[in-house]
């Protein structure tokens, strides 16, 4: 078989099984929570020399997210552009804005906002965000998040809120996200989730 013959199996072989599985050797250390659009996007130039590049391509650094990252903290800004690529249903978040309390002035929070909220639908991509960001909560220096009325300590007893009156402020809208920040950029960060 040519060359060209034997990587053109390899490849029918390889896009003829799940990614994730025909990359999982190359990944051991694939961490926990991170699925497996990332690695899709690497295969595209996968052959069986590139698989350390296509390695290191899965490991590359989070392009900015959809929310305005001004004022957030290291931490704050993982959390924001791994939903971000991880999500692509998420078009919208916010970060730093007044409040009566510390998290959103001080870059440590970021609400995201979730399309059709009030359908089962757009409350099970809430839950879906709220189990990745739990799965994440180290990268994250997650502190806790709230989603759907209820607080979810990043260890601990979530409770049902306080009725506070609206969608908005019941939390039914957006999942409210909070780190513990790690610190403000200094510049030249590179984000990634591994
Ligand atoms: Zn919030």
């Amino acid at each position: 078989m040519t060359r060209r013959g034997r990587v053109m199996t390899w490849l029918a072989a390889t896009l003829a099984v799940p990614i994730a599985v025909a990359f999982a050797p190359v990944h051991p250390a694939q961490p926990i929570g991170w699925e497996p659009q990332i690695v899709l996007a690497a295969a595209a130039v996968a052959s069986p020399q590139d698989a350390p590049r296509a390695s290191r391509a899965a490991r590359a650094a989070l392009p900015p997210g959809v929310c305005n990252e001004r004022g957030l903290q290291v931490q704050t800004i993982l959390a924001e552009r791994a939903i971000s690529k991880q999500f692509p249903e998420i078009t919208e978040m916010s970060g730093v804005r007044p409040d009566s309390m510390k998290w959103h002035p001080n870059g440590l929070a970021i609400d995201v906002m979730i399309p059709h909220w009030d359908t089962p639908a757009g409350r099970a991509l809430g839950d879906r965000i709220v189990d990745f960001v739990f799965r994440n909560a180290d990268r994250f220096g997650l502190e806790y998040v709230i989603w759907q009325q209820t607080y979810r300590p990043a260890s601990g007893t979530p409770h049902l809120m306080e009725n506070r009156g609206s969608p908005d402020a019941n939390h039914l809208t957006h999942v409210h996200i909070s780190s513990f920040g790690g610190g403000y950029p200094k510049g030249g960060e590179t984000y990634q989730l591994s």
